[in-house]
C-alpha cells in the first residue's frame, strides 16, 4: 500500500469496497477497508465502458497529477488498480461531506469562518499553481471537509479537467468546467491558464459569504451573457453586513482580463486572508 504503483492485482483481495459516498459523471467513490489494517479509504471508481473513447486518456492523466500533488488541503492518492473494464483511485477518506451540502445547511458562513476555508483553498491552489497545475473544476461539490465540526479543515479533490501549463503558457484547453464557475476567458474560448482558478475562487467566496452565486441563469446562455458582461451585485439586506475588505477580494478576483485578475499570492497576501484575525468580523 501506498507505493503508488499501478497493478492489476484484483483490488477486492486487496480492499473490502462498501457504500456509495459520492458520484460523477463516469464514476462512483465508495468507501473501502483496506483488509490487513483496517484502514478506511475511498476509491474512485470509473467503468471504463461509460467513459468515451477520446476521454479514457484524461482518466490517467487525472491519475497522474493526482500523483504530482503533495498538500495537506489536497485529497491524496494511495494507489490505483486496473481491471479490464474499471479504473479503480483510491484516495484518501475526507469524512465530513462536500462543502456545497455544508453551505445549503448554514445558509451562509460568517466572515471568520469563510476566511478561514479560504486560506485553505489559496494554499492548496497555490502548490497546483507553483506545479504550473490548472484544476479547472473547483467549485464546493470538489471541496470536502474533514469533519462536520465548525472550524474543520478542508480538501480539494476531483482532478478530472486537471491540466497541466506547458512553459507557463496560456493554451486553449477546451472548454471544459461548471457553467456557474467559468471565466469569461473560458466562456469567449479563447485561450487561458491559471487565472481561471481563481475567476472560480471569486465566486466560491462570494457564494460562502451570501449562499447564492454572482452569475446565475437556468439557461445556459443567458449564464455564460451575464459572465461575459462581469456585472454582479450585492443585495441588500445580505451584503449589508459584510466587510468592505471581503468585497474587496471578491471584486479583484471577479475581474474581467485574467492578466488584472489576483493571482493566488497575491490573494493569500489581501488583509482579508492574511489579517483575518483584524479584518474578518465573527459578525456576518
Ligand atoms: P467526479 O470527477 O466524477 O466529479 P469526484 O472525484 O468529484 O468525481 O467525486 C465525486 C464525489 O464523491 C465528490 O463530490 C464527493 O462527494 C465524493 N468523494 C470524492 N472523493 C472523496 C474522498 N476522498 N472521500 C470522501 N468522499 C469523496
Ligand atoms: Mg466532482
Amino acid at each position: 500500500m501506498g507505493d503508488n504503483a499501478i497493478t492489476d492485482t484484483d483490488i477486492n483481495e486487496i480492499y473490502e469496497i462498501k457504500e456509495v459516498l459520492g458520484k460523477g459523471a463516469f464514476s462512483q467513490v465508495k468507501k473501502c477497508v483496506h483488509r490487513e489494517s483496517g484502514a478506511e479509504f475511498a476509491v474512485k471508481v470509473i467503468d471504463l465502458r461509460r467513459v468515451p473513447p477520446n476521454e479514457k486518456a484524461k482518466i490517467k492523466r487525472e491519475a497522474r497529477i493526482c500523483l504530482m500533488v503533495n498538500h495537506p488541503n489536497i485529497v491524496k492518492l494511495h494507489e490505483v488498480y486496473e481491471a479490464p473494464h474499471t479504473y479503480f483511485m483510491v484516495f484518501e477518506l475526507v469524512s465530513g461531506g462536500e462543502l456545497f451540502e455544508d453551505i445549503v445547511r448554514r445558509t451562509f458562513y460568517s466572515e471568520r469562518d469563510a476566511s478561514h476555508l479560504m486560506l485553505q483553498i489559496l494554499s492548496a491552489m497555490q502548490h497546483l499553481h507553483r506545479l504550473e497545475i490548472v484544476h479547472r473544476d473547483l467549485k464546493p461539490e470538489n471541496l470536502l471537509l474533514e469533519s462536520q465540526r465548525d472550524g474543520a479543515d478542508i480538501k480539494l479533490t476531483d482532478f478530472g479537467l486537471a491540466v497541466m501549463l506547458e512553459k507557463q503558457q496560456n493554451e486553449w484547453f477546451g472548454f471544459a468546467g461548471t457553467p456557474g464557475y467559468l471565466s469569461p476567458e473560458v466562456v469567449k474560448r479563447v485561450p487561458y491558464g491559471k487565472p481561471v482558478d481563481m475567476w472560480a475562487i471569486g465566486i466560491i467566496l462570494y457564494i460562502l459569504l451570501a449562499g447564492y452565486p454572482p452569475f446565475w441563469d437556468d439557461d445556459t446562455k443567458v449564464l455564460y451573457e451575464q459572465i461575459k458582461l462581469g456585472e454582479y451585485e450585492y443585495p441588500s439586506p445580505d451584503w449589508d453586513d459584510v466587510s468592505s475588505e471581503a468585497r474587496d477580494l471578491i471584486d479583484r478576483l471577479l475581474v474581467q482580463d485574467p492578466a488584472k485578475r489576483l493571482t493566488v499570492d497575491q490573494a493569500l497576501a489581501h488583509p482579508w486572508i492574511a489579517q483575518s484575525d483584524r479584518v474578518a468580523p465573527h459578525v456576518h
